[in-house]
């Protein structure tokens, strides 16, 4: 039986397994299908402390990986397919096998919603961007496009007019949906522009994007527009599909975790982007995973000769 089960290898469950790990837990991290999970979409992270000229998202990732390592966690490239949080110990099933544990971290993360329009797939690295903190210094007096009318679309592209000489956001609809507050302060911005009734039907460029294929909902008028950059901000999808029935989520399937990261399950925490739905940075990811780990070393030393203090 395993101490901690830490299901999700990004910056959340590498960093509750490096904590995991020197508390000398030996925790087990199956790290799915997408290893180093958001943070390995970006080129260059320059915000994460400790790295004064930046490193790249796969960088970081491989770093937290080789550390955890070394501490003697045991990373396995295995995918979760269901989870039973009713017994104690908790039981994970994976593709490959089953597993049983006395804590659980779950740090699955959260995947940015697509347009699945053609070209933005293909230019994710080279124009097409999900994150303004990680890539907007990249478009230093360039123009970009943002889409997207929530309170993401509208504080990212604020965040974008520090460096953009243009940002125009593109919405789908004639207001946005944005906080008043955010309104107010992007009309106000003279960097900021908007395309209303808009979608985006195509990303093009070379080898980096050059244009939009734009189209009005309510015209059908097709056009081009010019743009160096398109950063995508039309909600994320927590990855919290096998926890259903099994953990308490909000509405937006965000899974409802206490300031200790516990979830409503006594030795089950979550870490990371599963449970945030505001900040969703590397370093606040890499926190909470930090404290779930704290928290679960804490869980399995009073469940020592003790039962579980669950209701089961
Ligand atoms: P959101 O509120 O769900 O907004 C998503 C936006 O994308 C909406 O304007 C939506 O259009 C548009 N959209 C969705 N699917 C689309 C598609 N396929 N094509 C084009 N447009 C599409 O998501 P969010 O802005 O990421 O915010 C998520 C949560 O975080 C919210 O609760 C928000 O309040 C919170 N948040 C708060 C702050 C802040 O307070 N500063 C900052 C960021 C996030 P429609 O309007 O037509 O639906």
């Amino acid at each position: 039986m395993e101490n901690v089960i830490i299901i999700g290898g990004g910056t959340a469950g590498l960093s509750a397994a490096v904590y995991a790990a020197r508390a000398q837990l030996e925790p087990m991290v199956l790290k799915g299908d997408q290893p180093g999970g958001q943070i390995t979409l970006t080129d260059s992270l320059e915000n994460y402390p400790g790295f004064p000229d930046g490193i790249t998202g796969f960088g970081l990732f491989q770093a937290m990986e080789q550390q955890a390592i070394r501490f003697g966690a045991n990373v396995i490239a295995d995918a979760v397919t269901s989870v039973d949080f009713n017994q104690h110990p908790f039981k994970v099933h994976t593709r490959v096998g089953e597993y049983e544990a006395r804590t659980i971290i779950i740090a699955t993360g959260s995947d940015p919603r697509k347009l699945n329009v053609p070209g933005e797939k293909e230019f994710i690295g080279k124009g097409v961007s999900y994150c303004a903190t990680c890539d907007g210094f990249f478009y230093k007096d360039r123009q970009v496009v943002v889409v997207g009318g929530g309170d993401s679309a509208i504080d990212e592209g604020l965040f974008l007019t520090r460096f953009a000489a243009k940002v125009t956001v593109v919405h789908r609809r004639d207001r946005l949906r944005a906080n008043p507050h955010l309104q107010t302060r992007a009309f106000e911005n003279e960097r900021m522009d908007f395309i209303w009734d808009s979608v985006v039907e195509e990303v093009v460029g070379d080898d980096k994007v050059n244009h939009v294929r734009l189209k009005n909902v309510k015209t059908e008028e097709v056009k081009e527009f010019q743009t160096d950059g398109v950063f995508v901000f039309i909600g994320h999808i927590p990855n919290t599909q096998i926890f259903e029935n099994a953990i308490e989520m909000d509405e937006r399937k965000i899974i409802i975790t206490d300031k200790r990261q516990q979830t409503n399950v006594p030795g089950v925490y979550a870490a990371g982007d599963v449970q945030d739905p505001i900040y969703r940075q590397a370093v606040t990811s890499a926190g909470t995973g930090a404290i779930a780990a704290m928290e679960a070393e804490k869980f399995i030393a009073e469940l020592e000769g003790k039962s579980y203090p669950g209701k089961l």
